[in-house]
């Protein structure tokens, strides 16, 4: 069996979120399931919302003809124009079905597009710290990934992402809420990287948080405030249903070449295999497509960690958004410190695994009592930063 160079080199430098996961369940396996803490995976840890459970009932019992039959490779027109319609009422641009692709999730989105704009060695600005899937999503295609680092708060940093691009630029990923920083970018910077951004570069904003904010603060619309920016959606988080893999790609009718994008992506959204979003979940997103769970309950867990982990020394602001803690480690070396969490039975993901180390990822879909109990490790893990 010859397994390619290429996914050989990439599962090398595979997550560290999923290492984590299956350093867990060695974890579990040595000292039982209520002694370790998972801090690790995004996955959450709620029920979705009653109304969509009612709504996929619904989809179930009506048993139109032909639902399990393919569709056209964008989608169901009559979920798209749905969709459309939000976007339009949201952004007041003129949305149309014909604008928005049905996609496997924000990351199946972010796939078709770059698939459709790459030529081999165009350039994708990601910035710093990032969602590490990302890195793969543009060398699926060919692309060549540019780092630009944000500030001290994890803000955009306009000059660093004007000095990032150059005539091979052919995208920016932004993502806010953040993961893993928890960080949301304000309205006034996402109109000053408006200003920087020229054909043929096109924003990429990935929004799956965008439901998930703290403190009523609600997230500006990169689609309205930038030009040249398509969004990937997904409802994985908002409605806590990841395994059903059901989002789309919406492409603002702003953009110039915006029929031969979506045909372009359309047929992408076919040859790479996704095949549209799940034919049943289009529905059920369609029904409630603004359904989301009690964001009340990770604010409440963000508070409780964010003031337990202050109160012992730790930095750790609070986040805005998204279902993140991204507090700084006690010692610089990040991998060390996660391995004295591990002695703990925490189980966190260093910050060199989203490319910024002297961090640390915390997930806020841990289960309450856990966060309660894992508490005391934490203490005892800086007070030995002391030693
Ligand atoms: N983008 C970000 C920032 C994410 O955190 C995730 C999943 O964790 C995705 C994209 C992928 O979302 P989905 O699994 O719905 O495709």
């Amino acid at each position: 069996m010859s397994i390619s160079r290429a996914i050989s080199e990439q599962m090398e430098h595979s997550s560290w979120i999923r290492r984590m996961f299956e350093a867990g369940l060695e974890l579990r396996r040595e000292r039982g399931p209520e002694n370790v803490f998972d801090y690790s995976l995004g996955n959450p840890d709620v029920e979705p919302p009653a109304a969509v459970i009612e709504a996929l009932r619904r989809v179930v019992a009506e048993n139109r003809p032909r639902s399990h039959a393919y569709m056209p490779n964008a989608g169901y027109p009559a979920v798209r124009e749905t969709i459309a319609g939000g976007l339009a009422g949201r952004t007041g641009l003129p949305f149309t079905a014909a604008d928005v692709i049905m996609t496997v999730g924000a990351a199946g989105a972010i796939n078709i597009l770059l698939k459709s704009v790459l030529d081999p060695g165009d350039e994708v600005i990601l910035l710093n710290p990032y969602f590490p899937e990302y890195r793969f999503y543009v060398e699926n295609h060919g692309g060549k990934v540019v780092l630009a680092e944000t500030d001290a708060r994890f803000q955009l940093d306009l000059d660093r992402i004007a000095a990032a691009i150059t005539p091979r630029t052919k995208a920016i990923i932004l993502n806010s809420p953040n993961n893993p920083t928890g960080a949301m970018y304000s309205e006034a910077a996402l109109r000053e990287l408006n200003g920087l951004v020229r054909d043929p570069i096109i924003v990429i904003s990935d929004e799956p948080y965008r439901p998930l904010t703290f403190d009523g603060a609600a997230p500006p619309e990169p689609l309205r405030l930038i030009e040249r920016s398509v969004l990937a959606w997904s409802w994985s988080k908002a409605m806590a249903i990841p395994g059903e893999r059901v989002g789309y790609l919406a492409m603002s009718p702003r953009l110039g070449e915006i029929a031969a994008l979506r045909d372009a992506a359309t047929f992408a959204n076919r040859i790479l295999g996704y095949i549209n979003a799940p034919a049943i979940w289009q529905w059920v997103v369609a029904a409630v497509p603004d359904a989301t769970v009690d964001v009340g309950q990770y604010q409440a867990k963000r508070d409780l960690l964010c003031d337990a982990l202050t109160s012992m020394g730790y930095d750790a602001p609070r986040p805005q958004g998204s279902f993140y803690v991204f507090p700084k480690t006690p010692t610089p070396d990040d991998v060390a410190f996660i391995r004295r969490l591990m002695k703990e039975g925490i189980l966190a993901v260093p910050g060199s695994g989203f490319g910024r180390a002297g961090y640390m990822r915390l997930s806020l879909t841990i289960a309450r009592d856990e966060l309660e109990r894992s508490l005391p490790g934490f203490a005892r893990a800086i007070a030995k930063t002391g030693d």
